[in-house]
């Protein structure tokens, strides 16, 4: 018989699944779940023996099974190819910065967002990642992390595919990872990056999670953008701006705008002024990040010089950027580079 996964469950849905027992029965097995990380219901010592051996017959707790790992060469990035319950193997990035330790979770298996310089969609989308899927990337971070003596403090979901085409079951995974029961683990903590998927921008809006948005802009026209993003031809920049900015406006929470330099492409002086332009007034920041070479694609990275006066350009105009530190390069874990897997 396949036993059914509880890893994953909500509250609510572990007490239907065991019904007719008493709620405070789910109670305790969430605990067990989530909180001790027990993956075995003999080591459930709260539960009576008869109903632990029920339990065994009937169900499973799995979440992620490590498959491959690799550390970049200055011990900051770790990359992990991971297994995950439904059978899918996607890849998770733990990062130390100085300010603590990040991982960066997949949402899908493959893209289908077309983006022309990423990695992660060449192969097109193969599918969703179910909430447990996603709660079981941050899992293993989380005890890979405790393991070492450290622990998890933010969570980007900015790894392989479109998080808002995903958008029920990342919901579903958010509020469960929120829970007391769960990991508690703050909003305020989290980082949704979105190619510029609107109308779920706008769902997300009104979900009234202090999530932090991260909109992927790269470009700033329609027209350079729609030839390096196919999703800027259904949801212009008129209306992302927008959008983005009802999104910050409503949550208090400012909206990080990422900008890839791609050399001779999007980087030059007037690209900065008119990326100035339509971000003046916003709630933002700017992260530029220099585009990571991926074998399939054409593009360079920008010279220093390029970049240099890019960051220095938008700085002097009123609008603060940053340059992303790239983390992992020397083993295909930076952005843009992750697709599970070939090295
Ligand atoms: N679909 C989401 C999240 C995944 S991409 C999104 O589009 O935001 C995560 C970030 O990596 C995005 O900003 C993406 O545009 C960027 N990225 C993709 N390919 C890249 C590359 N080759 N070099 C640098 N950044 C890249």
């Amino acid at each position: 018989m396949n036993k059914k996964n509880l890893f994953g469950l909500t509250l609510a849905e572990l007490e239907k699944e065991i019904s007719p027992l008493p709620k405070f029965r789910a109670k305790q097995i969430a605990a067990q779940i989530y909180k001790h990380g027990v993956k075995n219901f003999d080591e459930m010592n709260e539960l009576p023996k008869t109903l632990r051996a029920e339990f065994s017959s009937r169900y499973e707790i799995k979440t992620a099974e490590l498959l491959k790992r690799l550390n970049s060469a200055d011990g900051l990035t770790k990359k992990f190819l991971l297994g995950l319950v439904d059978g899918a193997a996607v890849e998770i990035v733990l990062m130390k910065h100085d300010y603590g330790n990040s991982v960066c979770i997949s949402s899908q298996v493959g893209c289908q967002m077309g983006c022309k310089f990423c990695a992660s969609t060449l192969k097109g989308l193969e599918r969703n990642l179910t909430a447990a899927e996603m709660l079981g990337e941050i899992f293993f971070a989380e005890e890979f992390l405790r393991g070492e003596g450290e622990k998890l403090d933010s969570i980007v979901i900015m790894g392989t595919g479109e998080p808002l085409m995903n958008y029920d079951a990342l919901i579903k995974m958010l509020r469960l990872l929120h829970e007391d029961y769960c990991l508690g683990m703050s909003y305020r903590k989290i980082t949704i990056s979105t190619c510029g998927v609107v109308p779920a921008i706008k769902k997300l809006r009104d979900e009234k999670l202090p999530v932090t948005l991260s909109i992927s802009l790269h470009a700033p026209d329609d027209k350079l953008r729609s030839a390096l993003m196919p999703v800027n031809s259904a949801f212009g920049l008129k209306s992302l701006l927008a959008a983005a900015d009802d999104y910050a406006q409503s949550t208090g929470r400012r909206v990080t705008y990422e900008y890839i330099l791609l050399g001779g492409v999007n980087d030059t002086e007037e690209h900065a002024r008119r990326l100035a332009k339509i971000l003046s007034g916003q709630l933002a920041n700017v992260n530029l990040i220099p585009f990571n070479p991926v074998a399939e694609r054409n593009f360079i990275p920008p010279s220093n010089s390029a970049l240099k006066k890019f960051f220095h350009f938008l700085n002097t105009h009123g609008i603060t950027a940053t340059v992303r530190k790239e983390m992992g390069a020397d083993v295909n874990a930076a952005c843009g580079q992750l697709r599970a897997m070939s090295n």
